[in-house]
C-alpha cells in the first residue's frame, strides 16, 4: 500500500478517534447524564461499522459480494484480473492486445459514459471473450447515494453497454469500492453480481512498471480478483502507460506461477 493511501487511512482513524475524545470531554463538561454518551456511543459504533462496509473491499454486511475464486475440479489455478473505469483509448485497446497474445481472459467494470464514447471498445472486449461489468453510469460515489440515485447509476449504465454490444452484464463493482447499504437490494432485482476485490494494486498513480509487476507478483495467488485500471472517469484524465507496459512480464509471471487469468462470466457455478 502507498504511502499516500496509509496516511488517508491514518487520518480518518485519527478523525474518528478525535470525535470521540470530543464527545466524552463535552459530556464531561456540560456533565450530561451517562445515557447521552451511551446513545451517542452507539450512534457512533454503527457509523463505524457502517464505514467498515463502505471502504472495506473484503467487508461485505450488508451484500454478498465475490471477493475470491475458489478452486474448480479442472486443477487450474484461476486469478481474476479486472480492469475499471474504461473503456479509454489508447489504452483499452493496448491492453486487449497484450491479453490476446498471452492467450488471458479478464474482466473489464466499464463506466456507461466512456461505453457511450467509445462503443467499439465495449465491443472488442465481448467479442475478445472477456467479461464486462457495469461501473455505473458516471462514476458516481454510491455511499452517499439515494436509493433511486442508486437504480439510476446502474439502470443507465446497464443500457448503454446492452445498446454498444447487446450484452447484458451480470456483474457489478462499486465505483471507489465505496458501497451502500440500500445497493444490495438494487442489485438483487436486476440479478447483478457485487465484486469486490482481494487486493489492488495502486496502478492509478502509474507508478514506474517494475513497481507494479513486484506488487502484483509478490502476492499474487490462486483464486485472487486484482484490481486495475484500463481507464479513468468521464472528465479526469490519466495516463495508464505503466500499467500498458508492464502488462506482458505480469502475464509471463503468472504463467510462471501457474496461474490462469479468466474472465469471472467463465467462473459461473463457481462464484
Ligand atoms: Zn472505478
Amino acid at each position: 500500500m502507498p504511502f499516500a493511501a496509509r496516511l488517508k487511512i491514518l487520518v480518518y482513524v485519527a478523525l474518528y478517534l478525535s470525535g470521540w475524545a470530543a464527545i466524552i470531554v463535552l459530556t464531561g463538561i456540560v456533565g450530561a447524564p451517562g445515557w447521552v454518551l451511551a446513545v451517542m456511543g452507539s450512534f457512533s459504533a454503527i457509523l463505524a461499522v457502517l464505514a467498515l462496509d463502505a471502504f472495506h473491499p473484503r467487508v461485505n454486511l450488508f451484500a454478498p459480494a465475490i471477493v475470491r475464486i475458489p478452486p474448480g475440479s479442472d486443477n487450474r489455478s484461476p486469478i481474476a484480473l479486472t480492469f475499471d473505469d474504461g473503456p479509454v483509448e489508447p489504452y483499452t485497446r493496448e491492453i486487449l492486445e497484450i491479453l490476446e497474445q498471452y492467450g488471458a481472459k479478464a474482466s473489464f467494470f466499464c463506466i456507461g459514459e466512456n461505453v457511450v464514447r467509445a462503443p467499439e471498445l465495449a465491443r472488442a472486449i465481448v467479442a475478445r471473450g472477456h467479461t464486462l461489468g457495469n461501473h455505473t453510469q458516471t462514476h458516481r460515489n454510491l455511499m452517499f447515494a439515494s436509493r433511486r440515485q442508486i437504480a439510476e447509476e446502474l439502470d443507465r449504465c446497464q443500457h448503454s453497454i446492452e445498446d454498444a454490444t447487446q450484452v447484458s452484464p451480470r456483474f457489478f463493482r462499486c465505483p471507489k469500492g465505496y458501497k451502500n447499504p440500500m445497493l444490495h437490494a438494487e442489485l438483487r432485482r436486476r440479478s447483478l453480481r457485487l465484486v469486490g476485490y482481494g487486493y489492488p494494486i495502486w496502478d492509478v498513480q502509474n507508478p514506474p512498471p517494475e513497481e507494479l509487476l513486484e506488487r502484483l507478483l509478490s502476492r499474487a495467488a490462486s483464486g485472487d480478483v486484482v484490481v486495475m485500471h484500463d481507464g479513468y472517469p468521464p472528465g479526469a484524465m490519466g495516463s495508464r502507460d505503466s500499467l500498458v507496459t508492464a502488462l506482458p512480464a505480469m502475464l509471463e509471471g503468472l504463467r510462471a506461477r501457474g496461474l490462469t487469468p479468466v474472465s469471472l462470466g467463465s467462473m459461473a457455478g463457481r462464484i
